[in-house]
């Protein structure tokens, strides 16, 4: 199985002025590519070979893992963005309320997270074991999978996700990023999360 680069759910430009076409054709088409490539080079002829993408993220280690991880993380990252994100709403808003008292107080503590985890890596709102809400910070290409949890909303705080556009101001990218939220994604994770934790 040849794994592919997943299209954008949005055109190259759709994320101005908060994230520039420059950036989303970098990042997407030259450092999202790169792990796509060289997880295909790494994969061939191992037993990873005809695995999906979550299945070898839970299994693997070293380049193999890092590449995977780094494939899924971003696809994710772009549909967790969107130019019409919309409002959060619902039981979504309802636990953030429940948990962080309201989405303000939520928004801050990610972004102090995110802010100030040291070299690459993502920041996450995520369900934990045991089904609670969680803002997690992961070093480099590591994936909430490899830790029993479910990813719902992510920000890459990798310097490539925004050198261009902020250059060394990590925290105006989280700033810019609250505006590009794509709540209805996120609130959709939560739901079929919810689902599979309940069943
Ligand atoms: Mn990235």
């Amino acid at each position: 199985m040849t794994h592919k680069l997943p299209q954008l759910p949005y055109a190259q430009n759709a994320l101005e002025p908060y994230i520039s076409r420059e950036t989303l054709d970098y990042h997407h088409g030259k450092h999202h590519a790169a792990y796509i490539n060289k997880l295909n080079d790494a994969i061939k002829g191992t037993e990873y070979e005809n695995k999906s993408l979550q299945e070898i993220i839970t299994s693997a280690t070293g380049p193999v893992l890092n590449n995977a991880a780094q494939a899924w993380n971003h696809a994710f990252y772009w549909q967790c963005l969107s130019p019409a994100g919309g409002k959060l709403k619902g039981d979504l808003m309802e636990a953030i309320t429940r948990k962080f008292h309201s989405l303000e107080r939520f928004e801050r503590e990610f972004s102090t997270t995110a802010n100030g985890h040291f070299g690459s890596g993502w920041t996450w709102l995520v369900l934990d074991k045991v089904g609670k809400l969680a803002i997690v910070s992961m070093h480099d290409a590591d994936s909430p999978f490899r830790h029993g949890q479910i990813p719902l909303l992510t920000c890459d705080v990798w310097e490539h996700a925004y050198y261009i556009d902020y250059r060394n101001s990590r925290q105006s990218y989280v700033n810019a990023f609250w505006q590009i939220v794509n709540w209805e994604f996120v609130t959709e994770q939560f739901k079929q999360a919810s689902h599979r934790q309940a069943a």
